[in-house]
């Protein structure tokens, strides 16, 4: 699959105000400053379009992109929010959730991980909720470029033998480099598959 178009669609405060065409939606989410905004632009070639760490308001909206008229491709809020107060973190989480959990036109959350640093309670803790809650999720390991192959081998390796404490089957999972478009082929092709699999 190509992306030909990718147009930005608008950013919506909560679930209830996101577009009701029922379009699919693929949802992209991860840590602040895990590479995000990196990794769409680079998925749907175009630079400027995520903003490359962010501009303050959109990284607390549900921001909508469709894609050739056929998806969504939705940038969540960075998860873990070190800058913002509690009554912030709570009300985002709260977003976060709602979206994740009732959103019928939601197919798959990817989830970002930094494969540079060793695994991090918060993003196992996001995955282990997304599994309980029975929402279809892969994992997007980012920055691989910075890491020679036997750092990444190790750290995918922690990061599985964490996941697999609490479940059987491992995730669908992808290795990336915004910087040198790793895994955009395999990525978009899943995206295919999935789009064919479930309308
Ligand atoms: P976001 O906050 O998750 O949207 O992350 P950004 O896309 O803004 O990236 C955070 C930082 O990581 C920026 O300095 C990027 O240049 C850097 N970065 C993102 N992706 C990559 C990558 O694939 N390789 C390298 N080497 N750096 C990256």
């Amino acid at each position: 699959m190509e992306i030909k178009e990718a147009v930005f669609v608008a950013s919506y405060p909560s679930e209830k105000q996101c577009p009701k065409d029922g379009m699919p939606e693929f949802a992209f989410i991860g840590r602040s400053n895990v590479g995000k905004s990196s990794l769409i632009n680079m998925l749907c070639a175009r630079k400027g379009l995520a903003k490359v760490s962010g501009t303050p308001g959109k990284t607390r909206l549900l921001n909508f992109f469709r894609i050739d008229e056929k998806w969504y491709l939705v940038d969540l809020p960075g998860y873990g929010f070190a800058k913002v107060s509690k009554k912030m973190q709570k009300e985002l989480s709260g977003m976060i959730d709602t979206y994740l959990l009732y959103r019928e036109s939601m197919k798959l959350a990817f989830v970002l991980v930094d494969a540079g640093v060793p695994p991090q309670p918060i993003d196992l803790t996001f995955i282990n909720n997304l599994g309980e809650n029975g929402i279809p999720f892969a994992i997007l390991f980012t920055k691989t470029d910075r890491l020679s192959k036997n750092e990444l081998a190790r750290n995918t390796a922690a990061f599985f033998r964490e996941l697999k404490k609490t479940w059987e089957t491992m995730p669908p999972h992808f290795i990336t480099s915004a910087q040198f478009k790793t895994g955009r082929d395999e990525i978009l092709g899943f995206i295919a598959k999935v789009l064919n699999t479930k309308e």
